[in-house]
């Protein structure tokens, strides 16, 4: 059962906020991660809690993200664990549809998560054995004297994202731009573009679609390309790139998969170099597994750079006024800025740990096989493959599994006092 212990601060007077003990793990993060994290430990009987810093499930995919939104992938490489995609969704589901499943996933699970509570520090306290998680109320919090709160429980589930944090390019001159400025975090839709020359710095599969949406809006996108970038038909020969990718490298290695998968490209895309968007040395997956950086899957921003709808530009070098000078010495002027640059998460910001993450809060290790996803001390982290939805779902299989036979041996112990007494 949870319980309250009354604190004092370290100089052993003023009391600070209790904590509340829990029974069972704690989730940061009300993600699709946190989600079927949760939904799995719902399975295996093992109360948990989550702590969401915004006021509803999937903060990124209800609030940063554009309109037109599609997941990248198939829907039947989406699905959370136990619950698959109602038959009617298609077989890209819109943000909106995603949604709704994630909605009616969290209510058939009965998942309550506590929501405006950012979790802005953990630590592991060894002499407890417990995980120390202190929350800061958000403006969503409607009580206003729940400010701050600490939460303690031998387990901790990292679940807040590989995505939580913009990453906005270090370019001279940035602060300077005259022009409208932003990330694509808040780029909804290109309607108010209508008529404007608009850069978009960044060519992943945000950059390209934000193009496109501009086009389809009737603005005029130039899009700022830095290094190569791996293009790929969204589907070949009537089924998803992504897909026979998935089922040749049961076979073959992926060097031979990625060789494959670039000859397809070519024949249906032509050279993308010719049009600016050079390939990388490495194949698209050999990225992936290195980078975590996935390749482009057009969407059909690819014919509007053939056509010249899309103009591809170099690196910038400088931002001055409304306008941008390029590596190439070239200078252009712009009505607005779009910068599709990327996320990054915040771990490192309130996660005191040296073992499973990294300094800039990526997991240390991305294979799957070695337990990669479980830490010392009853840590875990969930959706940190850089495989996406498919990765979080196997995370959280394993994680609630591990957290339930540990949590079931705490409940034996338990039992055992009792009856002991
Ligand atoms: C534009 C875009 C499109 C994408 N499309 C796809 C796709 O089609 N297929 C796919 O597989 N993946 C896609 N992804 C990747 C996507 O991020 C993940 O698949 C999915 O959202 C991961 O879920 P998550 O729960 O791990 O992280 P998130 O969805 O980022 O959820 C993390 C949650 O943690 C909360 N949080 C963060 N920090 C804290 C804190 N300190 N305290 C409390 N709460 C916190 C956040 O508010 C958020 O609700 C896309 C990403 C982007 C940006």
């Amino acid at each position: 059962m949870p319980g309250q212990q009354q604190q004092q601060d370290e100089a052993g007077n003023n009391p600070i906020p209790a904590c509340i003990v829990l029974d069972g793990p704690i989730i940061v993060g009300a993600g699709p991660s946190g989600l079927a994290v949760a939904a799995t430990l719902q399975q295996h009987s093992v109360p948990f809690t989550i702590l969401e810093r915004s006021g509803d499930i999937a903060d990124l995919w209800t609030n940063r993200t554009y309109d037109r939104l599609r997941l990248h992938l198939p829907k039947a490489f989406c699905e959370l664990p136990h619950v698959g995609f109602p038959p009617d969704f298609p077989t890209y589901p819109t943000k909106h549809d995603f949604l709704r499943y994630l909605h009616s996933y969290a209510s058939r699970f009965a998942i309550g998560p506590l929501f405006g509570r950012a979790v802005t520090r953990a630590w592991y306290d060894a002499p407890a054995s417990l995980w120390r998680v202190t929350t800061t109320a958000t403006a969503t919090t409607a009580s206003a004297e729940a400010t701050s709160t600490e939460y303690a429980s031998p387990w901790l589930v990292v679940a807040s994202g590989e995505n939580t944090e913009v990453v906005m390019p270090k370019v001279k001159g940035r602060d300077r731009i005259a022009g409208e400025a932003l990330h694509s975090s808040e780029y909804r839709s290109g309607e108010r573009f209508r008529g404007k020359r608009v850069l978009v710095v960044g060519c992943g599969n945000s950059g390209m679609e934000m193009c496109l949406d501009l086009c389809e809006h009737g603005a005029m996108p130039f899009m700022s390309v830095r290094s190569g970038v791996h293009v790929l038909p969204r589907e070949m020969f009537g089924a998803s790139t992504f897909g026979i990718a998935m089922k040749l490298l049961k076979w073959l290695p992926v060097k031979m998969v990625d060789r494959f998968l670039l000859l397809v490209a070519n024949m249906i895309l032509g050279d993308t170099a010719k049009y600016g968007l050079k390939r990388p040395k490495l194949g698209p997956l050999e990225i992936k597994n290195i980078t975590g950086k996935s390749p482009v899957l057009d969407v059909g921003a690819w014919s509007l750079i053939k056509s010249g709808n899309i103009k591809i530009v170099p690196e910038v070098e400088s931002f001055s006024g409304n306008g941008a000078r390029f590596v190439d010495g070239n200078e252009m002027s712009f009505d607005a800025v779009i910068f599709a640059t990327g996320y990054r998460s915040n771990v490192p910001s309130w996660l005191q740990d040296g073992e499973l993450f990294t300094e800039d809060g990526k997991p240390r290790a991305r294979c799957p096989s070695n337990s990669s996803w479980r830490g010392p001390n009853g840590l875990y982290h969930v959706g940190f493959s850089g495989r996406g939805l498919l990765g979080a779902g196997a995370d959280a299989l394993m994680t609630a599994a591990d957290i339930a036979g540990r949590w079931q041996e705490t409940q034996v112990a338990a039992g055992a006092n009792i009856s002991s007494v």
